[in-house]
């Protein structure tokens, strides 16, 4: 089946006669469960909750493995690297990674007696990091810079030594890179993003390789609560239906938007992994099926940069990205990656790429 039919059936129940196609949400703290509560399905909200299972049976199918849901993709990331790394082991991190998982594992997991190397996602860095390494980190296109590293690579390379491999996917989506299947023991997402894409919801979702992990994440999540509310993954379960309608939008609209970039006098450098002459193209190439919404680019210094914004009639000025918004930041506005003050992270959302064009152009030509 092709991905536009597999997001549509995913994890939907045996239709049966007047039930809906996608039953709603489960509001339950606590489930009706009299005597031994083996017997029971569902004894308690923070244990289990059917909507959640719809969902993660979804991601299964799509991901190639068992999948665990959380309520934001910190709390994945979170849970990533507590059921892994024990004190005096060594993480190997993108020093450009998204800066929330370097500050928690600078800070929190470093107190704890984690180790953690920072190496940078162009060239494949970390393969120089690996040796004594417990758990290799990837973010590929990683964010905000889209730089790509070549994933089967590292991951056979950090196997060879004992390593176990993570791939943050939130930028790509399941349906952009396929972790699993490039070798990976954890792909992992923030649900917030793209793979959702409406930018109403805070989610995040791990698949693994092997069951076994799976079970040691659903153990941290009801132990550690970090639980999604039933009404957040039902709005996901029902929003993964259109990610590939979406996606091919937000493809063709950031490809096209890269090239009209390109051809400004003002805009210095873009970034885009699906633009041919982009350093990462070839790689990215090779394992990506779609190149994401994501792209960047440079203007002439912050001023510039804050007056593009403003003077944009259609852009949401937003952090966060993948959504079938068209949105943009001056992303050094929030310190943490060493960016240039001028730099703007750009998500093409599924509007007509005309008008945002049109938007982009009277942007560019503002003198105010
Ligand atoms: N990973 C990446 C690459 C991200 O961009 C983000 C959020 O921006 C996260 C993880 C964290 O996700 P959440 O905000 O859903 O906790």
């Amino acid at each position: 089946m092709r991905d536009g039919t597999r997001v549509i059936h995913a994890g939907l129940p045996t239709p049966a006669q007047g039930a809906a196609f996608l039953p709603g949400p489960t509001f339950a703290g606590a489930y009706h469960a009299a005597g031994d509560p083996v017997t029971a399905p569902f004894t308690y909200g923070r244990f289990h909750n059917p909507t959640w299972e719809r969902y993660e049976q979804a991601l299964s199918e799509l991901e190639g493995g068992p999948a665990v849901v959380f309520a934001s993709g910190m709390a994945a990331v979170t849970a990533i690297f507590g059921t892994v790394l024990r004190p005096g082991d060594i993480v190997v991190l993108p020093s450009d990674s998204y800066y929330t998982i370097r500050l928690l594992a600078d800070g929190y997991f470093t107190e704890m007696g984690i180790r953690v190397k920072k190496v940078p996602t162009v060239g494949n860095g970390q393969l120089q990091q690996l040796a004594g390494a417990k758990l290799l980190w990837l973010e590929s296109p990683s964010n905000p810079g889209l730089d790509v590293c070549d994933i089967a690579a590292l991951v056979a390379a950090a196997h060879d030594a004992g390593v176990l491999v993570a791939v943050d996917n939130t930028t790509a989506t399941v349906l952009g890179q396929r972790p699993l299947a490039l070798g990976a023991d954890f792909s992992l997402a923030s649900d917030t993003k793209a793979l959702t894409g409406h930018a109403d919801l805070i989610l995040g979702h791990v698949a693994v390789r092997e069951q076994a992990w799976a079970d040691r994440l659903r153990t941290w999540r009801t132990q550690t609560g970090a639980v999604p509310g039933p009404m957040e993954v039902w709005l996901a379960h029902r929003s993964l239906a259109t990610l590939e309608l979406r996606l091919e939008r937000q493809c063709q609209n950031a490809l096209a938007i890269a090239k009209f970039l390109q051809t400004r006098p003002e805009v210095q450098q873009v970034r885009y992994p699906g633009l041919p002459d982009d350093p990462a193209h070839a790689v990215a190439a090779r394992q990506m099926q779609r190149f994401g919404s994501v792209l960047n680019f440079t203007l002439a210094d912050r001023s510039s940069a804050e007056r593009f914004l403003a003077a944009s009639q259609l852009l949401y000025e937003a952090t966060s990205f993948g959504g079938l918004y068209t949105t943009a930041e001056r992303r050094a506005r929030w310190g943490g990656d060493a960016i240039p003050d001028s730099f703007i992270r750009f998500n093409a959302g599924c509007e007509n790429v005309e008008d945002v064009l049109a938007d982009l152009a009277q942007a560019l030509n503002s003198k105010r």
